[in-house]
């Protein structure tokens, strides 16, 4: 067997091993690929000092040169897009085309928030005094992202924080940490060292984070669960929070659409990444009267899907990331099975061959209760629900715990908006999903985040605010 590559953390800029390693599996076939450094309390204490060491120089550094060495590693990442999509299909399961899109973006958010400014707010200038609110850096932050795009999730928070002054220690999933590991290692230079460190570990690692009192701030993108256990740690000496969390996004589609057209783009807005995007369609509400022909087309659709290893050509869907999900998904179908849901393609609860492989799964119209329709599977797996009056599904779509994103389809897209501004969600999208930009805000509501990610408000997230006034000198006729 040929060995396997090193992977080194990047440590005040130098390259560090762990005492002990954790594995590294490729979903799509269940061998081991790699070994990533499981990172100790020293070497976390560190990584915390080199950044707080660095702050001073970084924040004292003019803007514009912190977005020059920003650009300069969004070319690093371009230069080496090829062997960095390769191992980050390896250990994600994604399709090759998907992984050159996850770098390409990576690369595409560091280039336009180097360009962002944070403007400056006068709030008064008169003979008398002048005041104004400034916008500064917070300090050392601790982004720690998941699996599904670990890549494209991680620059979300690199980017913004190092354009506003901080320093940061990056912590990908455990499942997921080479290709984050890997970019540490390409981009040692082109910052100062301690500016931005990458650790990994196993499940310790994300809570003596969260807990380190040399951190001032925590970006997090998980799961809802995780996320209150990191607001709660982070209470304990008030470290500023960004949390993005879970979503049951519902697609809302009037009858007035071109059924085969809708049919086809909400196939991949519930099933790319293997459904497997905090902001895919997880419910698809079709109205009544077109509920049977778009249920027809849905399903002929997927059966033209190929599933496979990402690495293959051809392939448009991966596996399930791994064996945890993968066994939450099955439970989620078996649910489905025995309170007697009808698919419409899909629903083996024991696929076989290796690789955690899920076959597209579509449940017909399962009750509005039912766990498929209320949990998140996170997985490729979705149930078409049929709805009558807007009011009702308005209602349906409303009432859930998370609040993240929804979408609505319709030839009229006065009637859409109409829909779009009564779902109590952070993103709405009409006749389209999961357009995101580094330049527009996005934001969960309810139980699906705090704060935001993106557009001027996800880079003011790494700030805090200074008001400074001035007077004229004080003299002494004045007093
Ligand atoms: P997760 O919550 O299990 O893990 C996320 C990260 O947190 C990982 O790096 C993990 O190691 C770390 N972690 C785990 N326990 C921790 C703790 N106690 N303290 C600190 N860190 C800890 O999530 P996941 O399974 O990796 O990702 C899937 C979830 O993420 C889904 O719910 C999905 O909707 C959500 N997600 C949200 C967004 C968004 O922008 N809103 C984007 C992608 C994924």
């Amino acid at each position: 067997m040929a060995s396997q590559a090193h992977y080194s953390m990047t440590i005040n800029g130098q390259a560090e091993s762990g005492m002990a390693t954790i594995a590294v599996i490729n979903p799509a076939t269940g061998g081991k690929i790699g070994e990533a450094p499981d990172c100790t309390a020293q070497q976390l204490d560190r990584a915390v000092a080199s950044a707080r060491q660095a702050f001073p120089l970084w924040r004292a550094a003019p803007p514009d040169e912190r977005g020059a060495a920003m650009k300069a590693a969004a070319a690093i990442l371009v230069e080496n897009a090829e062997p960095l999509l390769r191992l980050l299909t390896s250990e994600q399961g994604k399709p090759h085309h998907e992984a050159r899109r996850e770098i390409l973006g990576a690369a595409h958010w560091l280039n336009a928030f180097a360009d962002l400014a944070i403007p400056v707010e006068i709030n008064e200038a008169t003979a008398e005094r002048r005041s104004e609110t400034r916008h500064v850096p917070i300090g050392v932050v601790a982004g720690i992202s998941p699996w599904n795009f670990p890549v494209l999730l991680s620059f979300w928070k690199i980017a913004p924080c190092l354009k506003a002054g901080n320093t940061m220690i990056l912590k990908p999933s455990p499942f997921t940490p080479l290709t984050m590991l890997r970019i540490g290692e390409l981009l040692r230079d082109a910052f100062p060292a301690g500016v931005l460190n990458i650790i990994t570990g196993g499940d310790a690692l994300g809570p003596m984070l969260t807990v380190h009192p040399g951190i001032n701030k925590v970006s997090f993108t998980g799961s809802t669960t995780t996320g209150k256990r990191v607001m709660e740690s982070a209470a304990k000496d008030l470290k500023r929070v960004t949390l993005e969390l879970g979503g049951n996004d519902a697609a809302i589609v009037l009858p007035d659409v071109d059924v085969d057209a809708v049919a086809k783009a909400l196939f991949w807005a519930a099933f790319r990444n293997s459904g497997q995007i905090c902001v895919a369609s997880k419910r698809l509400y079709v109205h009544a009267d077109i509920y049977d022909r778009f249920a027809q087309a849905f399903a002929d659709y997927a059966g033209t899907i190929r599933m496979g290893n990402g690495a293959e050509q051809g392939t448009e869907l991966g596996p399930v990331q791994n064996s945890l999900q993968f066994e939450r998904v099955l439970t989620i179908i078996e649910d489905s099975k025995a309170q007697g849901h009808r698919f419409l393609t899909g629903g083996d609860a024991r696929p076989v061959g290796p690789g955690y492989f899920i076959p597209v799964t579509i449940v017909d119209n399962p009750p509005e209760d039912s766990r498929v329709v209320q949990e998140e599977p996170f997985g490729p797996i979705v149930p078409l629900l049929k709805y009558d009056s807007v009011d009702e599904v308005i209602h349906r779509a409303n009432a859930s715990p998370y609040g993240l994103a929804g979408s609505v389809w319709s030839a009229d897209t006065s009637a859409a908006l109409a829909v779009a501004g009564r779902l109590e969600t952070g993103t709405v999208w009409i006749n389209e999903v999961q357009y995101l930009s580094p330049f527009q805000a996005f934001a969960g509501h309810k139980q699906s985040g705090l704060g935001v990610e993106n557009g001027l408000g996800g880079l003011l997230e790494y700030t805090v605010p200074q008001t400074i006034t001035v007077r004229a000198p004080v003299t002494a006729c004045a007093l």
